[in-house]
């Protein structure tokens, strides 16, 4: 499996820093507020279960599946919901919690999907972000790292379901894809 990585682009040791210091604004910011942490399965699995370890105030946590529609609703942003939420957001304050924001369009329709259930407040963080693949205008509000336009795995992310298990993130060597 680590064969297969062309390079590292994150280390362990890099991604646990700054999820400490995440789980630090995130505890301040929130204080009070008994936030829902929602993980977008399965991507961002491993940053929430390292994440809420550094969360020092109470918060609840649920978990959401989705997965895009065929190739002409992509563009739509409109998604299959596969797993919903265990209990009702409304006048809950959410933090979503993402692997990578490439498009913007899960994000956008799940945004758009708590609102409309009447969430106080909806946030974002993501540990990493490709801004420059954006079909929709969308920020994050708390993100770990930007990096470069490239397809990258490991710490949850995966190609053809393989390499979440890795501890860091890389790039796959090119002969992965075309093998
Ligand atoms: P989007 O923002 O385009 O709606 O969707 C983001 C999703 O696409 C991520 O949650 C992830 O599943 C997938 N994705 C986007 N860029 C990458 C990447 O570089 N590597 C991997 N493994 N998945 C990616
Ligand atoms: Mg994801
Ligand atoms: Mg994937």
């Amino acid at each position: 499996m680590e064969n297969d990585i062309l390079d590292v682009l994150l280390s362990e040791e890099e991604i646990q820093l700054k999820i400490k210091e995440l789980g630090r604004v995130i505890s301040e910011d929130y204080k009070g507020k008994n936030p829902l942490v929602i993980c977008v399965l399965k991507g961002a699995a491993p940053f929430m279960s390292d994440l809420i370890k550094r969360i020092s105030i109470h918060m609840e946590m649920d978990f959401m599946a989705v997965s895009s529609y065929g190739a002409s609703t992509v563009s739509s942003g409109e998604v299959r919901i596969i797993k919903d939420l265990d209990a009702s957001v409304e006048g809950r304050h959410i933090l979503l919690v993402e692997d990578i924001i490439d498009s913007g369009l899960t994000l956008s329709y799940l945004l758009d999907l708590l609102h409309r259930r009447k969430a106080a407040s909806v946030k974002i963080i993501t540990l990493l972000d490709k801004p420059h693949n954006r079909k929709i205008e969308l920020k994050p509000d708390y993100c770990g790292f930007i990096v470069p336009d490239e397809f990258v795995v490991g710490y949850g992310l995966d190609y053809a379901e393989r390499y979440r298990n890795l501890p860091y993130i890389g790039i796959l060597k090119p002969e992965v894809y075309t093998s």
